[in-house]
């Protein structure tokens, strides 16, 4: 088995995990943008990954794969954060993985499949998705390792799972239950499916478990007495062309450093668009339009 971490050309490698794909946050007014992190990691017995990615991000996942010297079938476990397609739906490229997701957020896509619960982003052939793989419906502080535990922190859905990696580094890999460092540092989620009070104390808890986190729709950051530091900078691009082979036209260039993000105590903060970066903007609402 290479070893994945000790490369470091799309990924940033935080201890033994490395994230293949950073996620980015943002909304369009076509919906979701829906790119979200995806981490590698090992066990004892293979790799592991924690979260897919989608379609739209499929090519890339496969070049950081080939990258860290990983191929599809070397991935033998996958943990789902959650059905959200955005974290699920590359699943079918990893035959040979069980699948580990909460028992608390399938119950929830039955309901959803049932009518019983409306969440659009639950793809409706879930159950079809999983049937190749065998799959752990975990509860909370299921083991993957001796140093990796699943805890279940409900919120952005009834069963949003992220995974804690026990040691000095103290890290969690959050999926959805923090989607970034906005949502870290006003302890306010947003898109919370499965209450804004549960949603609150699992980003709660999740910060005194862990002082490094790997947000699902963000870069790596520490938390600490003096605020964020983003561990990867941040870089998105974004060129349409109105018709076939036509000139594109760059509508989004995105870029933040890592590094400290300006937090000062006391006042309400939020993402800065121009600059891409984190700012207090005392009196601003947060703002709901946020990612999926
Ligand atoms: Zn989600």
């Amino acid at each position: 088995m290479a070893n994945a971490a000790d490369a470091d050309n799309s990924g940033r490698s935080l201890g033994d995990l490395r994230v293949l794909l950073a996620g980015v946050p943002g909304i369009t007014d076509r919906g979701w943008l829906g790119y979200c992190t995806v981490t590698l990691f090992p066990l004892e017995d293979g790799w592991a990954l924690f979260d897919t990615g989608q379609y739209n991000d499929r090519h890339l996942l496969l070049d950081a794969l080939r990258t860290a010297d990983v191929s599809p079938d070397d991935i033998r476990h996958v943990v789902l954060s959650h059905l959200h397609f955005d974290h699920c739906l590359n699943l079918p490229l990893f035959r040979k993985a069980q699948v580990y997701l909460s028992r608390a957020e399938r119950e929830y896509a039955g309901k959803v499949l049932s009518g019983d619960a409306m969440d659009p982003a639950i793809p409706d052939f879930w159950p079809s998705m999983l049937e190749n793989h065998r799959v752990h419906a975990v509860d909370d502080g299921f083991r993957l390792s001796p140093t990796k535990r699943l805890r279940v922190f409900p919120g952005h859905t009834p069963g949003s799972m992220a995974m804690i990696c026990d040691g000095p580094s103290r890290m969690a890999v959050c999926g959805d239950a923090v989607k970034n460092a906005w949502e870290a540092v006003t302890g306010r989620p947003g898109m919370p499916l499965a209450g804004d009070a549960a949603a609150s104390e699992s980003i709660a808890s999740i910060l005194r478990e862990a002082t490094v986190l790997v947000p699902g729709h963000d870069v790596p950051f520490a938390m600490n007495a003096d605020g964020v530091e983003f561990l990867a900078p941040f870089h998105w691009e974004v060129n349409i062309s109105l018709y076939p082979g036509g000139p594109g036209e760059t509508v989004a260039s995105l870029h933040r450093p890592a590094g400290p993000a300006r937090t000062p105590k006391g006042g309400t903060r939020r993402f800065h668009h121009k600059e891409n970066d984190v700012e207090p903007r005392s009196g601003h609402a947060p703002d709901k339009k946020k990612e999926e």
